[in-house]
């Protein structure tokens, strides 16, 4: 008698094993005392949906408004159609108040500042993030280098990495709510005297040992990866001898993220707010080598060095062990909707939220598996989705209870939210387009591109109700469709000649027909309640409560072992298992044959058809994990994070190529990881390792 047992719900048959196992691990709430779950799956959803829902009651929202808006949160998460990020399904109605998965602090160069942004400062605010389920970044690069002079103490600096240590052993120190371990990461700039060192942090002997709390990224700009081309030398700069704030400065200028006609729209409203006069000489935009000149002659310049060395070190600690990564500084800021705010110079622990200091962003991701009806996309229930999903995440940002007021401050100046995506891989096997085609690039594209726009017409629908976020300014905001790269330029860059079919092209004319000029317009006329409103996460955890596959991720096996905090599973995947079943092989010798390499590329017992739509991210080349990635960030105003997986045997070559390729794709940030390059992976292929 299901139907008399109060608080069960049949939705709660859509989750898998995993997924209970999982909610049951770390997300129902128990009571503190007895340890007795308090809560099921469903009322879980329904604590996140009325606590953020009630948010509404603040904008004068009536009481049944408020109720119906419950309801539609509840609905969109308990069918799995969409979920927000972990703080928010944890935390939402407890006493932890964290709901936001990403944070960037900033770190000066000095122990502590009046301001609370010194080193310790630092280290005291990820404390209290991590505490609460957040993931944190930092930029070290304004760190003195090590062996530089310490003036009040007369002493010698030990340098960005030493500090870098401290943060992960606390780091390993504080559990999240007794739940899981904090995450970070690390960036360091290319000109930093100490870059040689943070490369090397993590590689060699110290793969398994060293900063295990971290992924590190260096930030490389476009005249360093041009270095590299041309095999040029480029200086490192000590960041204690040129005020950094003028050295960024300059270097922005030079490198055109403002440029003349924004910085003069600047300087102009500046002067006109404070009643001076103008001095367009101000606004001159200097090149690189002016810039390196007034270096020169702050005596900041440490070293020349040769950005072709530099960057196979780079290239050898990515292929050894999975780190550094690279972020692009310039296409990171280049891209930013509010890049009149300042600069961009670090991003989160997985790199999909490029933060201003202090900001924070919570996210929420789009199941895409469950919008695939009778073979075809239901675009307007996606639409649907997208709407309220938006909406929730904007309410998370008032509801959210922040820990620091400079966080709060931050987040609430800009209200940036991300909405992502996941389950894509298992939408295309349901479509049957293979992951590694152009067809699947090209839905990718689409998808991003109707996701944006959606999210970006809600945003601007939240605003005439709510109000634009605090630092909208309609002329300076940078609408980033106009820095999209068209789908067949991704292509051309590539060197791919395929097109996408007739098929594909079908599938998603709709979103030929979105009116981003009318966007902007209506931007324009009634203004937008989010800097940002997408952004691609990797979705760890929630897919496995969706019980999909993650993020724009392609299979990552067709079973295999999954270590988790709370075990081990031995996972086969369903929509595998339909297919053997439709071709009459799912017999225990088949899938346990199948199951020892986890993948069926080179299996000539196996249909053709079935090989070709299950392929597993080692079978992926390179280039399509790329593909997908680029497709993704050209209608994405944060980052798309995403791993470009190899299989062991590649070379460092492959690495190097998949980096260059990266940055000429317009991706914000990149990462590998070869397959066995370390001791401690989550998941393992097939049974056997
Ligand atoms: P989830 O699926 O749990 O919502 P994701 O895997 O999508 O999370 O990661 C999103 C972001 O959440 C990460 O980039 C990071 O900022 C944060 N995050 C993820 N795992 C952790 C962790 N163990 N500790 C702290 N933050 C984390």
């Amino acid at each position: 008698g299901k139907g008399n047992w109060k608080g069960f719900d049949e939705r709660d048959l859509l989750l898998t094993y995993n997924a209970l196992k999982v909610l049951e691990a770390r997300y129902l709430l128990k009571d503190p005392n007895t340890l007795r779950y308090i809560e099921t799956p469903q009322m879980m959803f329904r604590r996140v949906a009325k606590h953020l829902a009630n948010v509404e009651r603040q904008y004068g929202r009536s009481e049944s408004e408020v109720k119906q808006l419950e309801e539609k949160f509840y609905k969109i998460m308990s069918e799995l159609k969409f979920l927000p990020n972990t703080p928010t399904l944890m935390n939402s109605g407890t006493r932890l108040g964290i709901l936001s998965a990403c944070f960037v602090i900033p770190v000066r160069d000095s122990m502590i500042t009046p301001n609370g942004e010194g080193i310790y400062d630092a280290l005291r605010a990820m404390a209290v993030v991590h505490q609460q389920g957040g993931g944190t970044g930092f930029d070290f690069s304004e760190l003195r280098p090590k062996g530089d002079i310490v003036a009040s103490t007369a002493g010698v600096a030990s340098g960005p990495v030493s500090f870098m240590r401290i943060f992960d052993v606390s780091t390993d120190v504080v559990k999240q709510g007794g739940k899981r371990r904090g995450a970070n990461m690390g960036v360091m700039h290319v000109w930093h005297p100490d870059i040689e060192e943070f490369i090397k942090s993590k590689t060699g002997q110290l793969k398994d040992t060293q900063l295990q709390n971290f992924n590190i990224s260096v930030g490389v700009y476009d005249y360093f990866m041009q270095a590299v081309e041309r095999g040029d030398v480029v200086p490192l700069i000590n960041p204690r001898k040129t005020k950094i704030a003028d050295w960024d400065y300059y270097m922005s200028k030079a490198r055109g993220y403002m440029n003349e006609e924004w910085i003069q729209e600047v300087i102009l409203s500046e002067l006109e707010e404070k009643g001076g006069t103008v001095d367009l000489a101000e606004s001159k935009i200097i090149t690189i080598d002016e810039a390196l000149v007034i270096a020169e002659k702050e005596n900041a310049i440490t070293q020349w060095v040769n950005a072709r060395n530099l960057f196979d070190e780079i290239v050898k600690g990515a292929w050894d062990s999975g780190d550094p990564g690279l972020l692009f500084i310039d296409t990171i800021n280049r891209r930013h909707p509010v890049w009149y705010l300042g600069k961009i110079n670090a991003t989160n622990p997985c790199g999909e939220e490029p933060l201003l200091p202090w900001e924070s962003c919570n996210l929420g991701s789009i199941n895409l598996e469950k919008f695939v009806v009778d073979g075809k996309i239901d675009w307007d229930g996606l639409a649907e989705t997208i709407r309220y999903a938006v909406r929730l995440l904007d309410n998370v940002i008032d509801a959210n209870r922040y820990p620091l007021k400079q966080i709060e401050e931050a987040t609430k100046k800009t209200r940036k939210v991300g909405l992502g995506v996941m389950g894509l891989a298992r939408m295309l096997i349901k479509l049957g387009i293979p992951y590694d085609s152009v067809d699947a690039v090209y839905l990718s594209y689409q998808l991003a591109k109707f996701i944006y726009y959606h999210a970006f017409k809600e945003s601007i629908e939240i605003a005439k109700e709510k109000g634009s976020f605090p630092a909208y300014d309609a002329k300076l905001y940078k609408d980033i469709w106009e820095s999209a790269k068209d789908f067949y330029e991704i292509l051309e860059i590539m060197g791919i000649k395929d097109k996408p079919s007739d098929y594909v092209k079908k599938l998603t004319s709709i979103v030929d027909k979105l009116d981003f000029d009318k966007l902007k317009e209506d931007r324009i006329k009634y203004g937008l309640r989010n800097a940002t409103v997408v952004s691609v996460a990797p979705t760890g955890t929630i897919s496995i409560i969706a019980g999909t596959s993650s993020s724009i991720e392609p299979l990552f096996a067709l079973a295999f072992i999954r270590n988790v905090a709370v075990g081990k599973f031995m996972e086969i995947d369903p929509l595998f298992l339909d297919y053997l079943r439709k071709y009459e092989l799912d017999n225990p010798e088949v899938v346990k044959k199948i199951a020892e390499t986890g993948m069926i590329g080179d299996n000539p017992f196996m249909p053709k058809s079935m090989r070709k739509v299950f392929r597993t991210a080692h079978e992926v080349s390179p280039e399509y994990h790329l593909l997908h990635q680029a497709a993704w960030q050209q209608w994405n105003d944060s980052g798309t994070s995403k791993t470009i997986n190899l299989r062991s045997e590649e070379p460092p070559e492959t690495v190097e190529r998949v980096y260059m390729l990266a940055w000429k794709l317009g991706i914000k940030g990149v990462t590998v990881y070869r397959d066995k390059s370390k001791s401690q992976q989550v998941i393992y292929f097939g049974i056997k390792k």
